[in-house]
C-alpha cells in the first residue's frame, strides 16, 4: 500500500517547485492571444486528430510510382484518415528546384488544410544553406563557419537559409546542429561548430536568430522555425562510431554539452531533435530526466521535441529497452517526445491513440505534446498562411547571397603551416593533384543535393579547386594529374581506384610548385564511420612521392574531420585546411593561395597528431606534465599537431598590454572587462581573431587547463594597432561541481590572450541553487 503521508509531502514539494518556476522568466515570452488560439484549436480536436499531429512521416510514403510526383490516393489516406501533422525529406532522395519543391509542398499543405484544417509542418535538412535546392545557395558547413570566428557569418547563413527555404515553401529546417565536435573519429564532426562550448553557443545562437528572426512568436515570411539537434552529447561516442553509446559525467554534460542548447532556447529556438544514441546507458529517446527535466521543465522552454529518424522504433529494435513498438512509443512519449519521426508506418497513430485511451500515456501528456506542436505551427505563421506566393522571393539565389557564401568560405580557410611556399606567384607552373582537386562533391560534403552529398551533376557551373586555380593562374600554368582518385562506381565513399602516383610524380617534373588536394570524399552520418583516422594510405603515399621530387608541396586538406597526417606534415612546405567550404570553396582557396586575399581562419578544434592521443584544448591539467608537479608526470605529454585556435596569415600580429579594467577582486555578480592591444606588424592588411581564455587555478574538481571566454575579429592595416576590449560576466567562469551545481569558487584565475596573461581574484564562492544559474 502506498504511504499516503509520503505522497502528500511529495505533491506539496512538487507544487512549491511549480509555483517557483511559474515566476521564473520563460525562454520564449508567452503570447496570450497565440496561446488562446492554440487552446481553441486543441479543444476542437478528436483523439485521432491529436495523435496524427504527433506523427511525422517521410515524403516517400506520399510519392507515386515515378517518385517524382505525389500520389493523390496516398495523400487521402495519410491526411484524410491518419491526420498526419508533419512530413520531412526530399522527394526521390534528391534536391529539386525551388519551384518544384514549392509546388510539391503547396499540394501537401492544401490537402492538409482540406482534410484536417491544420497546416502541415514540412521539415527539411537545410543544414548549410539551401542544400536541398538545386538552384539555392550552399554555404560552408558549420565547422567552417566556426573557423571564421566571426558570428556574423553564422547569422548570415541562417538568414539566407531561411529566406531561400521560405522561397521554396519550406517552413521548418533541421538546423542548427549544436553538438560539440570533440572527437574527430565521429563522422558528423563537420556538422557542428567545433570542440568548444562557448564558441558553439555563440555561433548557434546567431544562426538561430538568422533563421527565425527576432520574434519567435511571430516568425515572419522571410524566416523559418529552427530545430536544434541532436540533444544531447550525440557527438562523443565511446567507439568513435556514429550512433553508439556515450559515457559522460553529468557535470560535464551540464557544463559543456548542454550550454549551446540552453543558449539557443534562450534565443527562442522553436524545436529540438533528440540524440539517436544513448548517454550513460540510457537511450536519449527514453530519458525523462533530460527531455522533460532539463529541456522543458527546468528552463520553461515551451517548444517542441521531435525524435530523430525511427528512433522510437530503435528503443525496441536496437536498444532492447522495450519489448515492442507499443512499449517503445509509451516510453518515448512519456519521457517527453512530442512528435515521432516515425518515418514510414501509420500504425504508430493507432498505437498512440490506444495508449491514450487505455491510460498508457496520460491524456495530459498527449495534450501537452499537441499543444507544443500547434504552438509551433502558429508561431511559424502557418495557420494564417499555410501557403504563400513563392515567386515574390526575388532575392532567391542572388549574387549577394553567393557573395556571403564566398566570404564565409574565404574566412574559414585555415593556414596551418607556411615556410614561404605561399603565396604562389602568378606565372608559376602549378601541379594540381590529389583526389579532391577536381570535385565539387568533396568541397560540399554530406547534406549537399543528396543526403550523402553526391550532387556535382546538378551544379556543373560551380568551380572545383582545379577550375578555380585555372581561372586564377591561367589554364596554361596549371597541370592536372590526380595520382589518386575516389572510386565513384561503388557505393562506398572510402574506396579509391588503383593509384597512379607515378603519373603525378612525372607531371611534377614540369611544375614549379605542387598543390596536393587530399582528404575525404563526401559522406553523411553512420556511412562516414572509419576504422582508422589516418589519411588514406594511397594519399599519404602520393604526398611522400611528391615531396621526394624536391618541388615545394602545398598540402590542401579537404575533409570533414582532422585526419591524422603527423608523418607526412614534416615533408610539406605549407598546409591549408579548407575543411568543407561549400560551393565557393575552390574560388576562395585560389584567391588565398595566390595572395589576392589573406588568411584569417582559425581551427575550432584541436588537430591531433597521434591516433592514440586525441585531445581537446580544454583538457584537464593532469593531462600535461608542464601543468603539474608530482610522481606520475613522466608520460603526460600534450603533443598535438596544431592546437585549437591555430591559424596563420600572410602578416603577423603582436599582442601587448593585456589588462583587467577594474573589478578585481570580483564576485559572481560582476562583469569583468579586459583590454589588449593588437598590432599588425607585417606588411599587408589582415583580419585577426582575438581569443581570450580563463584558467581556474585551483578548483574543487580538477580544473580544465583553460576555457575560451570571449573572442572577436579585428581588421588591421599593416602597421595599425587596435585596443580590443572584452566583457566577461564573472558568472561565466563558474563550473559544475561534484553535486551537479554551478559554482564559482574563491581564488585566482589566469586570463590569457595572444601569449599574454594576467591574474584576477574571485573573492567569494557562490553556489547557484537553480540548475542553470537562472536566478
Ligand atoms: C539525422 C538527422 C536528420 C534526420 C532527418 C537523421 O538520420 O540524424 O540529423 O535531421 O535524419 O533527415
Amino acid at each position: 500500500m502506498v504511504n499516503r503521508s509520503f505522497l502528500y509531502i511529495f505533491i506539496s514539494v512538487l507544487l512549491v517547485s511549480c509555483a517557483d518556476r511559474s515566476s521564473a522568466p520563460r525562454m520564449i515570452p508567452r503570447d496570450d492571444s497565440l496561446e488562446a488560439r492554440v487552446e481553441k484549436t486543441l479543444k476542437g480536436m478528436t483523439l485521432e486528430e491529436k495523435v496524427g499531429q504527433m506523427v511525422q512521416l517521410t515524403i516517400s510514403v506520399l510519392e507515386d510510382d515515378t517518385h517524382e510526383a505525389l500520389d493523390s490516393a496516398r495523400m487521402d489516406v495519410i491526411f484524410g484518415k491518419y491526420k498526419i501533422g508533419s512530413i520531412l525529406n526530399v522527394m526521390n532522395g534528391r534536391a529539386h528546384t525551388r519551384a518544384q519543391t514549392a509546388a510539391m509542398i503547396r499540394e501537401i499543405q492544401e490537402k492538409s488544410m482540406e482534410m484536417i484544417g491544420i497546416p502541415c509542418m514540412y521539415g527539411l535538412d537545410m543544414v548549410h544553406g539551401a542544400n536541398y535546392l538545386t538552384d539555392g545557395t550552399i554555404f560552408p558547413h558549420e565547422i567552417n563557419i566556426a573557423a571564421t570566428f566571426d558570428p556574423a557569418f553564422a547569422r548570415r547563413m541562417g538568414e539566407v537559409t531561411a529566406y531561400e527555404s521560405r522561397a521554396a515553401m519550406v517552413p521548418w529546417v533541421f538546423t542548427p546542429t549544436v553538438d560539440l565536435g570533440r572527437d574527430p573519429r565521429w563522422p558528423r564532426m563537420f556538422e557542428n561548430w567545433g570542440e568548444d562550448a562557448f564558441l558553439a553557443s555563440v555561433m548557434a545562437v546567431e544562426e538561430t536568430l538568422g533563421l527565425q528572426g527576432d520574434d519567435p512568436n511571430r516568425v515572419d515570411p522571410e524566416h523559418v522555425a529552427a530545430n536544434l539537434k541532436c540533444f544531447i552529447a550525440y557527438s562523443m561516442p565511446y567507439t568513435g562510431k556514429d550512433r553508439t553509446p556515450a559515457y559522460i559525467p553529468m557535470h560535464d554534460l551540464r557544463e559543456k554539452y548542454f550550454a549551446p542548447f540552453l543558449a539557443c532556447f534562450r534565443s527562442g529556438a522553436l524545436s529540438l531533435m533528440v540524440n539517436s544514441s544513448s548517454v550513460n546507458g540510457i537511450p536519449l529517446h527514453s530519458d525523462r530526466t533530460l527531455l522533460t527535466g532539463w529541456a522543458k521543465e527546468e528552463t520553461l522552454w515551451d517548444g517542441m521535441i521531435v525524435t530523430d529518424w525511427s528512433d522510437l522504433n530503435n528503443l525496441y529494435e536496437r536498444d532492447h529497452i522495450a519489448a515492442d513498438k507499443r512499449e517503445a512509443i509509451q516510453i518515448g512519449v512519456n519521457a517527453g517526445i512530442d512528435m515521432i519521426m516515425e518515418p514510414y508506418d501509420v500504425e504508430c497513430c493507432t498505437i498512440l491513440a490506444d495508449l491514450a485511451r487505455t491510460g498508457g500515456i496520460p491524456m495530459s501528456r498527449i495534450d501537452d505534446a499537441v499543444r507544443r506542436i500547434l504552438r509551433m505551427k502558429y508561431r511559424a505563421g502557418l495557420f494564417d498562411n499555410p501557403v504563400w506566393d513563392t515567386d515574390s522571393y526575388v532575392r532567391f539565389g542572388c549574387e549577394e547571397f553567393a557573395k556571403s557564401s564566398y566570404r564565409a568560405a574565404l574566412e574559414s580557410v585555415v593556414l596551418l603551416k607556411n615556410d614561404g611556399a605561399l603565396p604562389i606567384a602568378k606565372g608559376r607552373r602549378i601541379l594540381v593533384t590529389g583526389p579532391n582537386a577536381n570535385s565539387l562533391r568533396t568541397l560540399n560534403g554530406g547534406w549537399s543535393y543528396t543526403w550523402q552529398g553526391e550532387g556535382d551533376s546538378y551544379v556543373p557551373h560551380y568551380n572545383t579547386i582545379l577550375e578555380a586555380m585555372c581561372n586564377t593562374f591561367g589554364e596554361d600554368n596549371v597541370i592536372y594529374e590526380p595520382g589518386v582518385t575516389y572510386d565513384l562506381s561503388v557505393n562506398d565513399w572510402k574506396r579509391e581506384n588503383k593509384p597512379e602516383i607515378g603519373k603525378a610524380v612525372a607531371a611534377a617534373g614540369r611544375a614549379d610548385v605542387i598543390l596536393a588536394c587530399v582528404g575525404e570524399n563526401s559522406y553523411c552520418e553512420t556511412t562516414g564511420n572509419i576504422d582508422d583516422l589516418n589519411l588514406s594510405v594511397n594519399q599519404k603515399d602520393l604526398v611522400r612521392a611528391l615531396a621526394a621530387t624536391g618541388k615545394p608541396v602545398i598540402l590542401v586538406l579537404n575533409e570533414g574531420r582532422p585526419r591524422i597526417i603527423g608523418d607526412i606534415e614534416p615533408l610539406v612546405n605549407a598546409v591549408v585546411d579548407i575543411m568543407l567550404p561549400g560551393i565557393f570553396g575552390g574560388d576562395a582557396l585560389a584567391a588565398l593561395v595566390s595572395g589576392e586575399e589573406n588568411f584569417s581562419g582559425k581551427l575550432p578544434f584541436t588537430y591531433s597528431k597521434h591516433i592514440n592521443a586525441l585531445h581537446t584544448y580544454d583538457y584537464k591539467v593532469q593531462e600535461h606534465r608542464e601543468m603539474m608537479d608530482g610522481e606520475y608526470n613522466y608520460d603526460a605529454v600534450m603533443d598535438v599537431q596544431w592546437p585549437f585556435g591555430t591559424g596563420l596569415s600572410y602578416t603577423e600580429y603582436a599582442f601587448t598590454d593585456l589588462k583587467c579594467l577594474g573589478t578585481d577582486p570580483f564576485t559572481a555578480d560582476d562583469v569583468l572587462r579586459f583590454s589588449v592591444t593588437v598590432t599588425n606588424t607585417g606588411d599587408r592588411a589582415g583580419r585577426e581573431a582575438v581569443l581570450l581564455y580563463s584558467s581556474d587555478l585551483v578548483a574543487s574538481i580538477i580544473p580544465d587547463v583553460k576555457r575560451l571566454r570571449a573572442f572577436t575579429k579585428v581588421d588591421l592595416e599593416s602597421g595599425e594597432s587596435k585596443e580590443v576590449t572584452f566583457e566577461v560576466p564573472a558568472s561565466s567562469l563558474a563550473f559544475v561541481g561534484r553535486d551537479g551545481k554551478w559554482r564559482l569558487e574563491e581564488g585566482d584565475f589566469r586570463i590569457s590572450c595572444g601569449g599574454l596573461s594576467t591574474l584576477v581574484h574571485c573573492r567569494e564562492t557562490k553556489v547557484w541553487a537553480s540548475p542553470n544559474k537562472q536566478e
